[in-house]
Formats: C-alpha cells, structure tokens, sequence
C-alpha cells in the first residue's frame, strides 16, 4: 500500500461516522499450505505432497479435521452423478444428448467415465504432527480422526501424500477442455474443510461452491518443461520457466521445469497449464499486475484477449474506488475450465469468445475477487450475496468502463429485475436462504443467486438511499476484507451506515418467497389512494406532477424502518419539491396521500429500484 493510498483510508476511517457494526468475538481458522507437485503430462496423474499447519482459533478442542477431495465427484455413482440424472433442468455442459434435438434424452457424462477418464484424489498417508493417523474417505470428504484433540489456540501439522486423476473435463476441473487447454486445474488439491461458528461446512461436491479458510500457499509444480502455467498467486522463478520473460533460461530436470508459486492469505489456489498458452500483463494504476494466460487460436481472439487486458486494469482501479482497493499484487486470468469461475488471485474462464462476452465473463469473476475472495463469503450457503453482490458490480463496471448505454436507465440492473419478476411468477421460486446445491432446479438457482441477489442490493440503495448504499460497500469493505462476513454482517453495516432498521427487509426478501406489489388506487382533487396489494411492505416514493406542470416528490417511509432515507439527488429530482409524510406500516394495505392542486400525473418509484412484480399499475395519467 502506498503513502497516497492510506492517506484516503484514513480520511475513510475519519469520516465514517463511529460505526461498530463488527461482530465481538470475531474469529477464524488459519490454513498453511507448502505443496510439491509432480504431473505426468501423458497419463493426466499427478503425485502430490503436502505440508499443513492448521490454526486453531475456535475457542474449542477439534478431535477430528475434514479435507475436500472434490475429483472424487467425477466417478460413476457419485452425488454429482446422480445428481445429474435426476434434476429435470442439468447443466447442458455435464450431459450429452442421446436423443434427438427435439426429444433430448440427457445423460450424465459421469456415468459414462471409463477407469482411465473418472477423477479421483486417493490418499496414501496422512501425519499429524509427525505420526500417522488414520483417515476415511467418504465420496468428496476425507475424515481425519485425531488420537489428541487440536487445543484452542494451537497450530498443529498435517502431512499428505496423495496420487490424483485429473478427469475428462466435464465442470470446472479437467483435462483436454472442450478449448484445448490440457489442465484446468481447480478443486485439485486436499482442501482443509471451513469450521467455523456454524460448524463443520462438509458439502459434497455436487456443483456447488465452496468456502474454505484464509491462509497462505507455497506451491511448486514439476511439469514437462514445454508446458506454460498461469495461476494463483505470484511466480517466483519466471527466469527459468517458459512464457514470462524474454530469453528464459528454463532450467529442467528429467525434461521438466520447476514452477514455483506464493500467495498470501487466499483461500483457494487453482491454475491451468498448457504448452500453446501464451502470457502478457499490465499494470492498474493501483500497481496490480494483471496476467492473462491465453491459447492465441485466432487473430481476433488474440486480439480480443489484449483489449479485455486494458479493460481489466480500469476495471480494477474503478472497483476498488467504489468498493474497497484489491489487496493483493497480482490477478491472473487464465483460459480454461467451461465458463467462468473464480479462485484466490485468479480466474479460469473459457476464451474463445467475442468481446463482449470477453470482457463480461473477466468482469463477472474479478467482481469476485471482492464478493467471495476479500470477503470470504459461503457460497454453499449464502450463494445470493456472492453471486448476486457480483453481477451488480459486473453491471455496474461494464457500463460505466465498456458499453454505456445509449439512454442511461435509472437503475442500472433493470434488466435483472425483469428476469427475477419471471421466475417469481413461475411457481419455481424457493427462498434464496436454501443452501446452494438443494434447490429443485438450476434455473431456480441461477435467477435468484445471480438476479435476485442483485436486485436486493440496488433496492436496498431505494430504501437507505443511494449514497447510503455506496458507504455502505466501503465501510462493510473495513469491517469486514478477509474474513467470513454472514449476510447478517452486511444488514448490520448497512444499518449502522443509515440510521436505519432493516431486519423486515433482509427477513422477507431472503428467507420467504413473498413479493412486492403497490399500486395508484385512485386519485381525487384531495388525494392520492395508494394500496399495498402484497405481504411485503415498502417505503414509497411518489412522484407527482400538477396539471401547472410543477412537480412534487412524496416520501412515505416505512414505520419499521425508524428512520427516513435522505434526499437523493437524481437528475429527476433536481428542482422537485420532496415532501416527507407521515409514516405508513404493514398492518395496514391503504394509504392515503394528501395533494392541494389537481393531478396530471403520478408515479411510485420513478427511479424503478422497487422490485414491484406487478408495476403496470404504479403509474397514473389524468384522462
Ligand atoms: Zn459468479
């Protein structure tokens, strides 16, 4: 950090009002990871060693630890197989169609894995603290009871040898990606499980995600020396290694190079590898490098990849700026996997696209560097705050630094309202709380992580107010960057942040399916008869405009609330009148808007962030 920058945290610190929003008794597991790395390129195995140290902070004894072995998934008869036969809406990426287009019958591409294809991670032995114990692996999850409990406030050792299968790739991990990209390299590794105040998070790997805790990686791969690696974390030999400087003298024994990685308080470490790969960086004007590691199969492509570079460093100096600066030296995005996915440091994304969708995917997983990495939220858990935190700054970033829109709209998501509104009018929704792998369909899943979770940070910016909401993002970023903050945590800093109470909203909008709908009722030469036609009560903004043409903006705040939202200054507003009115409550459906001169017009939410499902009747026109 330089001088500059932590004259404006401090300044930060300064101004924020005293705000405790940090909970009391705040702790975390620390991991310590030094891996050895041996991969025979032919036979797609690898033989892996481990040097643990495990920190124990939990203020109880653990007399057993956890470690994810997620290639065991890609086997038949795994969860994630099953899984796939029996969900009506599978990833279209994990099963091939027997049938016909227009009658798909779909299969698990698992179930057809031959012994030579399938994943596995099979431990050989396992140390704690220099003796062998005795170990279970159980589909994804290897069990390590302990003969002496690791005390509280202890670090204690774990050595593992282990040989690894990467699999076909069929999610995420894998080899020979439909792309070309010979390792796709995530969820490779032992990983120790997170334990935390809610327990021991021990979640098969059926798709998703993961949460895991903060630590730091020492990690050093021998592969066939033609190979060019891009990964998590900072290189320290690029001399001897092909692909980072010019004239490398690549240094090789038995025909392999060494890579050596480091990384500091990440809390997963993924990497590709592929001989084609080529590599280039920059530098954001907060002097972190950004890498990307491409198979330059085209002109365009390639082309493609050196713009979304450029864009990649705005995007980073203009994120950090709105929601917190990138704590680490270096992002890597890598080409590979089957989409987009992202991991401590860096990215693995599928690369031959066009520029927008270039640049929409690298957005998307660096966002993630914010929601899921600084702050290491449980995606197993509270999928909506990582997914849906990180589309809203995805919009955000891609209109303000790629493609403005023509008209800008007041709401800059209003395209994700839209696709949440469809799926609460399906019958499909369940409650965003639902942990991630149990919803009844992907489609479900999707819409609410990825669209609802969006909508309730834009419409939290309708309630505590705009500006209420961007301090919000960056006084949650002091709170709470590297460690494991709840949903609860964010209410707290965004209550703290406005003045106001917000359990109704974070209640209703999460964990229940209700949906909001207000409406005009009626309108007379002494009011304006508005009605809440749902079980969701909101506070009210009500624009209104005379038949003398001036126009006056009515705020009816919530009782529950304890608090008004400050005036906020849209274009719309500028020159209006706000008239603030008594408060309104959910007890009770009507409420009646007092108006002195004759209605042209009026409109709920002219700024369209209430997530109103039925908003055509939000608008009056006198005839
Ligand atoms: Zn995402």
């Amino acid at each position: 950090m330089n001088l500059k920058k932590s004259f404006t945290l401090l300044l930060l610190v300064l101004c924020s009002v005293s705000i405790f929003a940090q909970r009391k008794g705040y702790w975390d597991q620390k991991v310590d990871y030094t891996m050895d790395i041996d991969v025979n390129e032919k036979t797609f195995q690898y033989d892996g060693k481990m040097k643990l140290k495990y920190s124990n902070n939990s203020g109880q004894e653990l007399n057993k630890v956890y470690f994810h072995l997620y290639f065991n998934a890609f086997q038949p008869g795994s969860m994630m197989d099953e899984r796939l036969k029996s969900i009506s809406d599978p990833d279209p990426r994990m099963v091939r169609n027997i049938g016909t287009k227009e009658n798909p019958e779909r299969k698990s591409r698992i179930e057809a894995l031959t012994p030579d294809l399938i994943g596995f991670q099979k431990i050989k032995t396992v140390k704690y603290n220099g003796s062998d114990v005795s170990f279970k692996e159980d589909g994804t999850i290897l069990e390590v009871t302990l003969p002496n409990p690791i005390k509280d406030g202890t670090t204690v050792e774990f050595d593992l040898t282990w040989q690894a299968q990467v699999p076909e790739q069929i999610r995420r991990s894998g080899r020979n990606s439909k792309e070309g990209v010979a390792f796709s390299m995530t969820q490779w590794y032992p990983k120790m499980a997170q334990f935390d105040e809610f327990g021991w998070h021990l979640d098969e790997y059926v798709a998703r995600e993961f949460i895991a805790p903060f630590g730091n990686f020492d990690v050093t791969i021998h592969i066939n020396k033609d190979y060019v690696i891009g990964s998590s974390g900072k290189l320290q030999n690029p001399a001897h290694v092909k692909g980072y400087v010019e004239n490398a003298k690549i240094k090789s024994k038995n025909n392999k190079a060494t890579w050596h990685y480091k990384a500091e308080n990440i809390h997963d470490f993924a990497w590709a590898a592929d001989p084609k790969f080529v590599v280039d960086s920059a530098k954001t004007k907060g002097n972190v490098t950004i890498y990307i590691v491409y198979l330059p199969s085209d002109k365009e492509v390639s082309e493609n990849w050196k713009t979304a570079l450029g864009l990649s460093t705005d995007f980073f100096d203009f994120v950090g700026q709105h929601f917190g600066a990138y704590p680490w030296n270096t992002y890597t995005i890598i080409q590979g996997g089957d989409g987009g996915m992202e991991y401590g440091t860096a990215t693995l994304i599928t690369g031959g696209r066009n520029l927008k969708g270039l640049v929409g995917v690298i957005f998307h997983e660096a966002a993630h560097s914010w929601y899921q990495h600084l702050f290491g939220i449980n995606e197993t858990v509270d999928e909506w705050m990582d997914e849906g935190f990180t589309s809203y700054i995805e919009e955000l970033a891609y209109q303000e630094l790629f493609e403005r829109p023509k008209a800008r709209a007041l709401n800059p998501i209003g395209a994700t309202y839209l696709s949440y509104y469809k799926l609460a009018k399906s019958g499909k929704e369940e409650p965003m709380s639902l942990l991630a792998d149990y919803y009844n369909t992907n489609y479900a899943y999707s819409t609410e992580a990825y669209s609802k979770g969006g909508v309730l940070a834009e419409q939290l910016g309708y309630i505590i107010g705009k500006q209420n909401l961007n301090k919000t993002f960056l006084n949650f970023y002091d709170f709470w960057k590297l460690k494991h903050p709840t949903p609860n945590d964010f209410k707290r800093v965004a209550e703290e942040t406005s003045g106001m109470n917000l359990k109704w909203y974070f209640n209703l909008f999460i964990n229940t399916t209700r949906t909001i709908d207000y409406a005009i009722e009626n309108v007379t030469a002494q009011s304006i008869e508005l009605k809440n036609k749902s079980n969701f009560a909101m506070p009210i903004d009500l624009l209104v405009e005379y038949e003398d043409g001036s126009r006056e903006l009515f705020y009816i705040p919530l009782r529950e609330m304890r608090g008004d939202k400050p005036a906020e200054n849209y274009e719309i507003y500028s020159g209006v009148k706000r008239t603030i009115l008594t408060d309104w409550f959910w007890t009770k459906p009507n409420y009646s808007v007092p108006v002195s001169k004759k209605v042209k017009k009026a409109w709920i939410d002219p700024t369209e962030r209430l997530a109103d499902i039925n908003y055509e009747d939000n608008a009056y026109s006198a005839q």
